[in-house]
């Protein structure tokens, strides 16, 4: 490996994009750190459902590369072969054997491209692909994602509650005990949690965090989004475990639980809410600037309020 250098390298794959032919994206060169032969590792996104979720440049950049590495060859196949990419596909898994990442990490560096996918959504958010990318960096490989669906960022944007500051889970361990040790460290602090759950534990995972945070937090579950099942459930934790627990259909498929943060916790001031009470008071009266906080930020009026008088003082 040479030392590294910035270059601007047009790496990308062309994008001939099928929208009014004035919009028409031009290919562009991007600036990364690169070895100068090295090839591109691309992070693909695939749909978490709904094949039209599929972005133009995914396609692109899968018909692009010399091989796809998959999480699991047979079921990737049946996406690629949906949009007509005829490509080699490999199996990758963080844990199958470093010799995988290792003969990727060589074929890169002799100036292959490669894309790397998961089952569904984005690679390495709960899916393989973490030491690969490791290695691509260490190496000086030029790592480049493709974005498109993540179940947990799916969620979050429809559950109403508080976006600003969240904390992804991924899953929460299967074991009653390990699950409730985790529920345990998460139960302070203001941010919004956001997990993946198994649809045969989401009752007991529901009842533990009604057993750690308590019966009234806000929540909110994704089930099957883009799919034809799909449906949305929120209210309280036990609000929630009522409705699961009623309707065994919620109970199966796909689930991401989205949980709001500890409103009593000291952290419950987050950085944007300071951001924007700092701003407002300067044209408000306290009272109002923390009512209109706490309404763009989900907090909770009095402590806003409380930062105002002190912000105020200072
Ligand atoms: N990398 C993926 C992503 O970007 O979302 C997540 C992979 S993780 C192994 C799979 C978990 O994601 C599922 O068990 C479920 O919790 C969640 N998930 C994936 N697709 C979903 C969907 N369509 N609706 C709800 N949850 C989904």
């Amino acid at each position: 490996m040479g030392a590294l250098k910035v270059s601007v390298v047009g790496a990308q794959p062309p994008i001939k994009a099928k929208m009014h032919p004035a919009k028409a994206i031009k290919p562009r060169a991007f600036l990364v750190m690169n070895s100068n032969q090295s090839g591109t590792l691309y992070i693909v996104a695939t749909p978490i459902g709904n094949l039209g979720d599929m972005v133009p440049r995914a396609v692109e950049t899968l018909q692009s590369v010399s091989v796809i590495a998959c999480e699991d060859t047979r079921h990737s196949k049946k996406l690629l072969g949906h949009f007509s990419i005829d490509k080699p596909c490999i199996a990758y898994h963080d844990h199958a054997d470093k010799k995988s990442s290792y003969k990727l990490i060589q074929r890169l560096l002799n100036g292959e491209d490669i894309a790397l996918i998961s089952d569904a959504g984005t690679p390495l958010i709960s899916d393989p692909g973490y030491r690969l990318v490791s290695e691509a960096r260490g190496q000086g490989v030029s790592v480049v994602p493709i974005p498109g669906a993540c179940a947990a960022i799916s969620a979050l944007s429809v559950s109403g509650l508080p976006t600003d500051s969240f904390r992804f889970i991924g899953f929460l361990p299967a074991k009653t005990s390990q699950r409730k040790t985790a529920l345990g460290e998460l139960k302070t602090g203001a941010q919004t949690m956001v997990c993946y759950e198994a649809p045969h534990r989401v009752i007991e995972t529901i009842t533990d965090m009604i057993e750690i945070f308590g019966t009234d937090r806000p929540s909110f579950m994704a089930r099957e989004m883009t799919k034809k099942f799909e449906t949305y459930l929120h209210g309280t934790l036990e609000e929630l475990l009522q409705q699961v627990s009623v309707d065994i259909n919620q109970q199966r498929g796909e689930i991401v639980l989205v949980v709001g943060g500890d409103i009593n916790s000291s952290e419950v001031i987050s950085a944007e809410a300071e951001r924007i009470i700092g701003l407002l008071i300067k044209e408000l009266p306290l009272t109002k600037a923390a009512s209109i906080t706490a309404k763009i930020t989900g907090g909770d009026k009095k402590q806003l309020y409380n930062l105002a008088l002190s912000l105020q003082n200072k």
